[in-house]
């Protein structure tokens, strides 16, 4: 259930009602557009550049879902729900067994924190799992979200196991069995799921699988723990395993980073990729990837080569590989590494071309989430996409986000606000927004007469506030994370005026910029971001701004993912034009209470509690006649006024134009 909090649903209880049509107690919700996806949503204008090239044996792979089963409400490319994802996958097994193929479903992690309908719940997941569940995964791995919380990792593991059996692979991740309750004695350590699989396909490919985490994780100690990649290829199972004679293929699964050039420390397929060359030089092997929230194909050698396939629902990859078993790969005439058939319309050799040697007969596809595309590529046809039980499952969604009341209106945001695709000062950079909000709302009505300076850092947001209805689900979406404001009372001026500067140094700059979308979670967390540095550069974000015109020219491109990997700069599914990436710091400040002329001497110093230690250090380096430390830090509001809840309130007094006819295009 969700429990608004004390403080946020006394300021809402006249929004929610404002609804003139609204019956007492309902909820103001926005109308339906189309049939199926989520009632909101809207369905894709630009249709995929050509059909999937299949193999004799196929991969569809999703990652990083982190809740995003209702898809993207107001993001017509990534439109669809995780029903409309169920019909699909139907309609792709069908097609596969048609054409005498296998087809094979692969997950690799990271299932909630990042929207309401996996967060609204206690434990995290509780709604969504189930709807996951729907889909009949061949193979799956935790990703670090599922290693948190206590109750979240047990659930996962009894949920999961439960369902899938030895399909659902932990190679290296050991769980306590008798810590949910309390610390036992003697804790009972068992492997979460399977240490790997070996399995025959319909077609009859002998798959080995093993599904291996990144050793950085930052999982929670107590109830679960990670063996290094480094230690875990010196087991004898493992040596057993990959040494197995009946040997086609091996699937390596794992949630990792598949970047080019990033350190060993970071990922473990390389190491992985390079231990199986080594022990069985004659076999390949795929890997699936995720955490980094990229689309991403990598080559580590001439037969093995790794995917990661995008986040939060927005993306479905795909892979084809021929000459498994009816040539041997490595031996190929004519290498078939590109896919033929498709339209390469605005794809430019010249930006992104591929360099490295590769035998494998694969191609490779990054597919938008979005009805047109599963119809198109399903079955050719949208009316005949829809299973009995891809329909149940919308329904199901649609109920659930109906009773956690995430449907529910603060206001209604005039225009998109974006993390990156504006720059930082910009109206609508999604920092400018946090700063007006913290000014206007970010106030102890005990200390209003003092000047103030609140600070927040980047990772408070972890998604951009798309122009519409801002809902409870939103909330969830742009910012997670429940932090408190803290404050030091009465700084002198001039040292909090330094306090900014100093925490953007170039130096952790540099750091913020090579952040994972989950290092920003963890941070948020109470993690430090120098623990878990990433090559990440989040230049996939998605900025939505011009994806809602009403009237779209057939020809033109809608701004989306652009990638360019190992294999060159043909791997989106959909042809979209680039979204521009600007770099921002690393933490934003908000004033407020100033006085007109001048300075003020002292000022409340405010920041989000997880920043107490930096803001301390920044401000002791000026010469402080005290020393600050981070337990000087005091509550500023009571907790359930959070990061959290910090744009609703702004939206719940300054956005309520057009709140019944909220428009979503720009
Ligand atoms: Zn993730
Ligand atoms: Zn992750």
């Amino acid at each position: 259930m969700v429990v608004l909090s004390p403080y946020l649903a006394l300021a809402l209880v006249p929004v929610v009602f404002a609804c003139d049509s609204c019956e007492e107690g309902e909820k103001s919700a926005y109308p339906r557009f189309t049939r199926r996806m989520q009632p909101q949503a809207e369905d894709a204008v630009t249709q995929p550049r050509g059909p999937l090239t299949w193999g004799e044996i196929n991969f569809i792979h999703t990652s990083d879902s982190h809740g995003w089963l209702e898809g993207h409400i107001k993001e017509r490319n990534y439109g669809a729900d995780w029903g409309d994802f169920v019909s699909f996958a139907k309609q792709m097994k069908d097609q596969a067994a048609n054409k005498s193929v296998d087809l094979l479903l692969i997950d690799t992690g990271d299932l909630h924190d990042g929207n309401g309908l996996s967060d609204a719940t206690d434990p995290n997941g509780k709604v969504t799992n189930p709807i996951f569940q729907n889909i009949d995964y061949d193979l799956l791995t935790p990703g670090n979200h599922e290693l948190g919380a206590v109750d979240v990792a047990y659930n996962t593991f009894t949920d999961f196991t439960a369902v899938y059996g030895d399909r659902y692979l932990t190679s290296n991740i050991d769980i306590c069995k008798n810590c949910q309750e309390s610390e036992p004695d003697e804790k009972e350590w068992v492997a979460m799921g399977g240490r790997f699989r070996h399995f025959t396909t319909k077609q009859g490919l002998r798959i080995m699988a093993f599904g291996v985490i990144l050793d950085g994780t930052n999982n929670n100690k107590d109830m679960t723990r990670i063996q290094p990649a480094r230690e875990m290829i010196q087991e004898d199972w493992f040596k057993e395993a990959a040494n197995r004679q009946d040997i086609d293929l091996f699937v390596l699964i794992g949630h990792n980073p598949v970047k080019s050039g990033i350190p060993k420390s970071e990922s473990t397929f390389p190491l992985i990729m390079e231990t199986l060359r080594g022990l069985r030089p004659e076999i390949p092997v795929q890997g699936f990837g995720g955490h980094t929230h990229r689309r991403d194909f990598r080559i580590y050698d001439p037969m093995s080569s790794a995917i990661e396939s995008g986040k939060y629902c927005d993306t479905v990859g795909w892979i084809s590989l021929d000459g498994i078993k009816s040539q041997p790969a490595n031996k190929t005439a004519n290498p078939q590494s590109q896919d033929s058939q498709a339209d390469k319309r605005g794809i430019s050799d010249e930006t992104c071309s591929k360099t490295k040697d590769f035998d494998m007969q694969l191609t490779r596809r990054y597919l938008d989430w979005n009805r047109l595309t599963f119809a198109y590529h399903a079955a050719g046809s949208q009316n005949i996409l829809d299973s009995s039980e891809g329909l149940a499952v919308t329904k199901g969604i649609e109920d659930s986000r109906n009773s956690l009341n995430l449907t529910y209106v603060y206001g209604c945001a005039p225009q998109t606000y974006c993390i990156s695709c504006k720059p930082a000062g910009d109206p609508g950079n999604i920092y400018t927004l946090v700063e007006t909000a913290a000014s206007a709302k970010v106030v102890n009505p005990d200390r209003s007469a003092n000047s103030r300076m609140i600070i927040v850092n980047r990772g408070v947001v972890r998604y951009d506030l798309v122009q519409g209805p801002f809902t409870l689900d939103d909330s969830y979406i742009v910012c997670p994370y429940h932090n408190a404001f803290n404050y030091f009372p009465d700084v002198p001026y001039s040292l909090a005026s330094k306090v900014l500067e100093t925490l953007n140094k170039p130096k952790s700059t540099t750091k913020r910029s090579t952040m994972t979308m989950d290092t920003i979670s963890s941070q948020m967390l109470g993690y430090d971001e120098c623990d878990n540095p990433s090559p990440h550069n989040g230049t996939e974000l998605l900025k939505p701004k011009t994806l809602f015109r009403r009237v779209l020219d057939e020809d033109a491109l809608t701004q989306g993912y652009t990638t360019c990997d190992d294999l060159g700069g043909d791997g989106d599914d959909t042809p979209h034009s680039e979204i521009p990436e600007y770099d921002l710091p690393g933490h934003f400040q908000a004033t407020a209470g100033f006085p007109e002329d001048g300075q003020p001497d002292t000022v409340d110093l405010i920041f989000s509690d997880f920043l107490a230690s930096r803001i301390a250090n920044a401000l002791n380096l000026e010469g402080p006649s005290k020393n600050y430390t981070k337990d000087d830090g005091l509550l500023y509001l009571p907790v359930d006024f959070s990061t959290n809840t910090l744009i609703p309130a702004y939206a719940s007094t300054e956005w309520q134009d057009n709140i019944s006819e909220c428009p979503i295009s720009g």
